[in-house]
C-alpha cells in the first residue's frame, strides 16, 4: 500500500491494531444516549496522528471503502459517534501511553496544544499548573477536546468568548483522504472553519492550539430565582450584555424548573438544599406559575480582590429584578465550580440512573420567539411533564460565533440555548420523552420559531439541508474535497457514502 508522509505502514500494522473481541464491539456500539445501537466491524487504537492517516488510507484504497467514525468519550445521544459496519477509531487510545506529551503549554503566549482525544477534566488540571486556563467550559469535563469541538462547546463563558471553537488558534486534521493537514484561519483556512462545528465530516482532529486566560482561585456562585419570564429573560440579557468583566459576572447560565419538578423532583441537587428547593416550590405556589427560572452566575476572584467581589455582586444584583430574597451565594474553589456535574455524575452513578437512555434535545432558540417558546413548550407541551432530568437555558451573544464555521446558529444578534436533558429511567419514559421532543420540534416547525438544533439529528438529508440553510452548498462541496468518498463520521447520516459518488474524487486528488 503506498502511503504518504514519512511513516510507512503495512496493512497488516493497521489491522493488528484493529480490536474485533466482544468487549471492544459491545463498547463501541452504542453511546451515552443508549438508544441508537450499531455494530462496527472493529475498533482501530492509534497511537499517533500517521496510524489515522494509514487507516484512512487503507479504507480508500480498497474498491469499497469501510466507514470509519472517532469516537472522542462516545457521549452523544444519537449515534453521531458510531459506524455500523465500519471502523471506529478509539481517540482515547492516542493518550493512553503518552505521559503528558499530548498537552503542551506556551504560559507566555497563552496557548495549549492539546492531543483532540484529551479530556477537558484533564487539560485543566494540565493548564493549571501554570496558573492558566482555557477561557470557555463546557458543563460537563469528562468529554474530549475532538468531541466539543466538533459540535461548538458551549457554556456560561460564551456570552463573552464565543464558543470553544471560537477559542481554537489551528488545527492538525488528517482528512478523508488521509492527508494531514495543519490548518489555522490562515493556512488552509476553509479546513479550519469547517471542521469546528463540523460533526466530524471533514477530518479527524488530532490536535487543537487553544487560547488561554490567567485563571482564577475562586468563584462566587451565584443562582437568582424568577416567577416570570420576561424578568428572568430580560436580566439575563442584560447580564450578557455586560461583557468587560468590569462590573458583570465571568459566567451566565439559566435553568428552568416546571411546576412538577418543584413538587415531585429531587429533594435535593448538588447545589440546593432541600429547604432551598421548598422555597422554589413555594415560590411557584404563591405566584401561580407553574415555571419558575434562575439564572445561574459565577463571578470570578483571587486573592486580591477577595475584599471587594461580595460589594461587586451586590452591586449587580441590585441591577436585577429576580423574586426578591431569592439569591442562593456559594464560595467555592475554580475547580469545584467548573468540575460541578463530575460530583453530579458519581450522585447519579451511585443511584443507578446514569446509563441510562438520554433522549437529550438541545435548540438554540432566537431571542425575538423565545417568549413564543416559552409559552408554547414549557408553558404548553412540557407544562405536565414528569421531573427526569434538567431544563437549560440560557442567552448567547452571535457575534461571538464565527459563520465560516460549520455549527448553525439562528439569525438574531442573541439566542438561547435551550437544553432538553432529560433521562428515561422508569419503564414508558424513552417512548414519552421522544414524543415531547417530536412535539417541541413540530411546534417549532409550525411556528416558523427559526430555532437550530444544537448537537443535531436529523433522520434525512433534506432535514440536515435545512438545518444548514445558506451553509449547505458550501458544506457539500467541502465535504467533496475533504471526504469525497464520504467514509468519515457516517453516524451523523448527513452524507450517506452514494451521495458522494461520481467524479469526486478526481477533485480531492489533486489536494
Ligand atoms: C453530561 C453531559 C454534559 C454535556 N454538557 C455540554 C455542554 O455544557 N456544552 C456542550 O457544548 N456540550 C455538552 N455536552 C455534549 C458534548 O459536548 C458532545 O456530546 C460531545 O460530542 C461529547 O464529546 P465526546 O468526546 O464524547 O464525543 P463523541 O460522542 O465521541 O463524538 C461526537 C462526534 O464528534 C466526532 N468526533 C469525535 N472526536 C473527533 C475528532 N477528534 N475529530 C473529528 N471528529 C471527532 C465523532 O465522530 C462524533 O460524530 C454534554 C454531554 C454530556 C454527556
Amino acid at each position: 500500500m503506498m502511503m504518504k508522509g514519512d511513516d510507512i505502514f503495512t496493512a497488516v500494522d493497521i489491522v493488528s491494531a484493529i480490536h474485533t473481541d466482544h468487549d471492544s464491539i459491545t463498547r463501541a456500539s452504542t453511546d451515552f444516549g443508549h438508544i441508537v445501537e450499531a455494530i462496527p466491524n472493529g475498533v482501530f487504537h492509534p497511537t499517533s496522528p500517521a496510524d489515522i492517516a494509514a487507516l484512512i488510507w487503507l479504507s480508500i484504497s480498497q474498491s469499497k471503502p469501510f466507514t470509519v467514525a472517532p469516537r472522542g468519550q462516545g457521549h452523544s445521544s444519537s449515534g453521531q459517534a458510531l459506524a455500523s459496519g465500519g471502523i471506529v477509531i478509539d481517540m482515547r487510545s492516542m493518550g493512553r501511553h503518552d505521559h503528558g506529551y499530548r498537552v503542551n503549554m506556551s504560559p507566555n503566549e497563552l496557548w495549549v496544544d492539546v492531543g483532540a482525544e484529551q479530556l477537558w477534566i484533564d487539560v485543566l488540571h494540565a493548564t493549571l499548573k501554570h496558573g492558566l486556563t482555557p477561557r470557555i467550559w463546557t458543563d460537563y469535563l469528562r468529554i474530549t477536546v475532538g468531541g466539543t469541538l466538533s459540535n461548538g462547546g458551549i457554556g456560561g463563558q460564551a456570552f463573552r468568548y464565543g464558543p470553544q471553537t471560537s477559542n481554537v488558534h489551528d488545527l492538525d486534521v488528517v482528512t478523508g483522504m488521509g492527508k494531514m493537514i495543519t490548518c489555522s484561519p490562515d493556512k488552509h483556512s476553509d479546513l479550519f472553519f469547517t471542521a469546528l462545528g463540523g460533526l466530524g465530516q471533514f477530518g479527524v482532529m488530532t490536535r487543537a492550539r487553544i487560547a488561554l486566560e490567567h485563571a482564577p482561585k475562586r468563584v462566587l456562585w451565584v443562582r437568582i430565582a424568577y416567577s416570570d419570564v420576561e424578568s428572568f429573560t430580560s436580566d439575563q440579557e442584560l447580564l450578557i450584555s455586560k461583557r468587560s468583566s468590569g462590573s458583570g459576572f465571568d459566567y451566565i447560565e439559566g435553568q428552568v424548573q416546571l411546576n412538577r419538578t418543584l413538587t415531585e423532583g429531587r429533594r435535593s441537587s448538588s447545589f440546593f438544599s432541600a429547604s432551598e428547593l421548598d422555597q422554589l416550590a413555594k415560590l411557584a405556589l404563591r405566584t401561580g406559575s407553574s415555571t419558575i427560572y434562575y439564572t445561574e452566575g459565577a463571578m470570578y476572584y483571587n486573592d486580591d480582590n477577595a475584599s471587594s467581589v461580595n460589594q461587586k455582586l451586590q452591586r449587580l444584583l441590585d441591577e436585577l429584578s429576580f423574586a426578591p430574597g431569592f439569591t442562593f451565594v456559594r464560595d467555592v474553589s475554580y475547580v469545584e465550580f467548573l468540575d460541578r456535574v463530575g460530583r453530579e455524575e458519581q450522585k447519579l452513578r451511585s443511584a443507578g440512573v446514569w446509563d441510562v437512555p438520554h433522549p437529550w434535545l438541545n435548540l438554540f432558540v432566537p431571542r425575538s420567539r423565545i417568549l413564543d417558546f416559552d409559552a408554547g413548550v414549557f408553558k404548553g407541551i412540557l407544562k405536565d411533564t414528569k421531573p427526569v432530568g434538567l431544563i437549560l437555558l440560557y442567552p448567547m451573544n452571535k457575534d461571538r460565533w464565527d459563520d465560516r464555521m460549520t455549527t448553525a446558529t439562528p439569525d438574531d444578534d442573541v439566542f438561547y440555548a435551550v437544553g432538553l436533558l432529560r433521562s428515561a429511567v422508569a419503564a414508558g419514559d424513552l417512548e414519552r420523552l421522544e414524543r415531547e421532543n417530536a412535539a417541541v420540534l413540530d411546534f417549532c416547525d409550525q411556528e416558523s420559531v427559526g430555532c437550530k438544533q444544537y448537537l443535531p439529528h436529523h433522520a434525512s438529508q433534506d432535514g440536515w439541508r435545512r438545518h444548514f440553510g445558506e451553509k449547505w452548498d458550501r458544506i457539500a462541496t467541502l465535504k467533496r474535497k475533504y471526504d469525497p468518498l464520504a467514509i468519515l463520521s457516517p453516524g451523523q447520516g448527513i452524507f450517506p457514502a452514494a451521495a458522494m459518488t461520481g467524479g469526486d474524487k478526481a477533485d480531492s486528488d489533486s489536494l
